[in-house]
Parts: C-alpha cells; sequence; structure tokens
C-alpha cells in the first residue's frame, strides 16, 4: 500500500512509500482509510521540529485525523462497512491509560499516532484493536473527518466551563483566538451551547473565516484593528478564552486580556519561537487579584470522540453544510506533500486516500 512519511527532525522530509499492507490477527479490525485531515502540527513535524519516528525506525507515517471503513474484522463490536475514526493516543499503563484517559497520561510514555512513536493514518489500510476505533454514523461520511479536531475542542471547553462554574456568574462572554480549522471548531461549539462568541483573527472581514465565524451568529474580530489586549475595553469581562493560534506571544496576551474570575484554554502546541519578555510581576498580580485561571489541553480521549460525534450531527442539522465548508482543498494522496505548505485563504484540506 501507499503511505505518506516523514522523518522526523529533518525538514522538507515527506514523500510517498510503498509499505506492507497489514494483516489483522484475531481481535483486530482492518480498516480502509478514506480521509486524512493536515492540522499545524503535521507542518511542525515536516519542518523537523515536533514527531518522533516508533522505535528502531528513521521514518513515521504522518496523519492523525482520520475516517475509514471496517473491511474485515473478528472483532464483534464492528462490522463490515462501518465507518470508525481511530483515536490519536495509544496507552502506556500509567494510572490514567488504564482508566480510558489516556490523554491524561502521568508517566508519559504514550505514543501518538502519526506524531510521537506509532504510524499515523496517512495510507490506504489500517489495523487496529475496536478499543482504538470509534463508529461514526454514515451521514456524516464527508464531515467525519472533522471529529479528532472537534474532540480537542470538545475537551478544552468541556474543562474550561467545569472550571468557570467554581463562580456564581455565568459566562457572559467567550472569546476564541484564531479562526483556523481549530478556531472555527471551537468556534461552533460555543455557538452550540448557545454562548456569546467572539472570534479573533487576522484576516479582512470579507475573508470565507470571517464569513464562517458570522454565519453560525458568532462576531468576527479582526485583530488588526482590535487587538487582543484592547478587547475588555470593546466587548467586557472575558469569561472564557480559547487560545487556538498557537502562538505564545498571543497566549500572554490574552492572560493579560482574561477578565474576573476568568478562564483561559491553552490549546495550540507552540514550536520553534523567539523567547518573549514579559512583565512578570504585572501579570502575576493580575491573575491573582482577578482569581484567573489558565490551564493547557493536550490530545482526547474516547468520550470526547463520543460526544464530539454528536456535535457534528447536532452542527450539521443546525448548520446544513456549514462544516463542509471548512474543507477547502482535497488532495489524492500523490499529491498530500502540497498540503504540508501553508496556502493563503485554506483551511482544512482533507486526503482522499480511496
Ligand atoms: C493532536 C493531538 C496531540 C497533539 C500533541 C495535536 O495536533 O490533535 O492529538 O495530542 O497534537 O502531539
Ligand atoms: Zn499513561
Amino acid at each position: 500500500m501507499k503511505a505518506g512519511v516523514v522523518k522526523p527532525g529533518q525538514k522538507d522530509s515527506a514523500r510517498l512509500v510503498n509499505m506492507d499492507t497489514p494483516a489483522p490477527s484475531a481481535g483486530q479490525a482492518l480498516v480502509r482509510l478514506l480521509d486524512l485531515g493536515i492540522d499545524g502540527t503535521d507542518m511542525e513535524i515536516n519542518r523537523g521540529e515536533y514527531g518522533e519516528a516508533p522505535h528502531g525506525q528513521d521514518y513515521i507515517v504522518l496523519g492523525h485525523e482520520a475516517v475509514g471503513q471496517v473491511e474485515d474484522t473478528y472483532a464483534t463490536k464492528l462490522s463490515k462497512g462501518n465507518l470508525v475514526v481511530p483515536l490519536v493516543r495509544r496507552p502506556d499503563g500509567c494510572v490514567n491509560c488504564r482508566n480510558g484517559k489516556l490523554d491524561m497520561c502521568i508517566e508519559g510514555n504514550y505514543l501518538e499516532c502519526g506524531i510521537r512513536g506509532a504510524h499515523g493514518f496517512l495510507r490506504e489500510y489500517l489495523v487496529e484493536e475496536p478499543d482504538f476505533l470509534v463508529p461514526v454514523p454514515k451521514e456524516l461520511r464527508n464531515i467525519a473527518v472533522l471529529t479528532e479536531p472537534m474532540s480537542i475542542a470538545t475537551k478544552g471547553i468541556e474543562q474550561a466551563i467545569e472550571f468557570h462554574s467554581r463562580s456564581a456568574n455565568p459566562i457572559n462572554i467567550a472569546v476564541v483566538l484564531g479562526a483556523g480549522p481549530l478556531g472555527l471548531l471551537t468556534t461552533a461549539l460555543l455557538k452550540l451551547h448557545d454562548y456569546s462568541t467572539y472570534t479573533l483573527d487576522i484576516v479582512p472581514r470579507s475573508s470565507l473565516k470571517a464569513q464562517l465565524v458570522e454565519s453560525i451568529g458568532a462576531n468576527y474580530l479582526d485583530g488588526n484593528e482590535s487587538p487582543v489586549v484592547s478587547l475588555p475595553d470593546k466587548i467586557g469581562n472575558l469569561d472564557l478564552i480559547m487560545e487556538a493560534t498557537g502562538n505564545s506571544t498571543v497566549a500572554f496576551q490574552a492572560m493579560s486580556a482574561l477578565g474576573t474570575n476568568g478562564v483561559l484554554c491553552l490549546m495550540g502546541v507552540s514550536t520553534g519561537q523567539k523567547p518573549l519578555e514579559v512583565n512578570a510581576s504585572c501579570l502575576n498580580m493580575q491573575m491573582v487579584l482577578g482569581n484567573k485561571m489558565v490551564f493547557g489541553t493536550v490530545s482526547s480521549n474516547r468520550g470526547h470522540f463520543e460526544r464530539s460525534i454528536q456535535s457534528l450531527a447536532s452542527m450539521e442539522q443546525k448548520w446544513p453544510g456549514w462544516l463542509s465548508r471548512l474543507i477547502t482543498r482535497r488532495l489524492t494522496l500523490d499529491k498530500f506533500r502540497d498540503a504540508l505548505d501553508p496556502a493563503p485563504d485554506n483551511i482544512k484540506t482533507v486526503i482522499e486516500l480511496t
């Protein structure tokens, strides 16, 4: 079978290779992969800034956002023809991993398919145990590839809402920083919960990103006109901020703009950036006097995937066709390298594996 691989640590190493098609053993399903989404992490890995090959190998199959179809199975829970989305993490046996919370792994010896120590899903076939395959309804075929990024937003928002509930005042204003795929999915999830939502990016108001934000009833903010630090004066107490740019300067600006009793969720992995000078005393005082809370979130577990699939279905009902508009480019596997250079105006690239 064909697969798209990279050599971690080496810039622009992405290439197409031929690999043996895996054969399932008892208790494993053979999955024909259909669609694969490319994200910023894949680009970072191809820039040589992130990622780790499986033990004893010098390359890794890229890709961690996928949907496939069960072609053959010995497992009773799945049937031939089922659509499935694979989980990204593989557990290491720590107390969290043993309890299904592999996203909260404490030992740090977890693997991440396509990212760290395990091959990803940019290939034609996958052999996997049903524990790591989440069934998706057939009607969601074309957008199920968004399940994994949606699961990241789901975990972040669920935790942020839980943390905010330590305070009796409601979440009146939610801000999303960044209108890339993760920022847009986060915006949609906040609107599904009916929060008054503002999404900031630095693209013009006429751009597709801004239109997507406004078309579901969220407000688009142009960061060139309204920088993060100006937001409290413009829109009020920032109760919730979801950071989805992965830019550490923006993350620190968000800490200072965060409102009283506010919660800031950091979702973006930042690599290769320059050091930043901050006024630590000022920030510390603002955090203390404002009861502010800042937390980071990574990965997601099976429950987050399952609830993401429900949210995708609700969004399709509420805003028909909106999710498909996030997929601005579809490429064949032979052309996957084109997806690893950021293209202006592109939101999400999906590689078609069939
Ligand atoms: C993936 C997560 C992963 C994280 C850190 C993200 O792009 O969506 O599943 O945990 O990168 O490696
Ligand atoms: Zn663990």
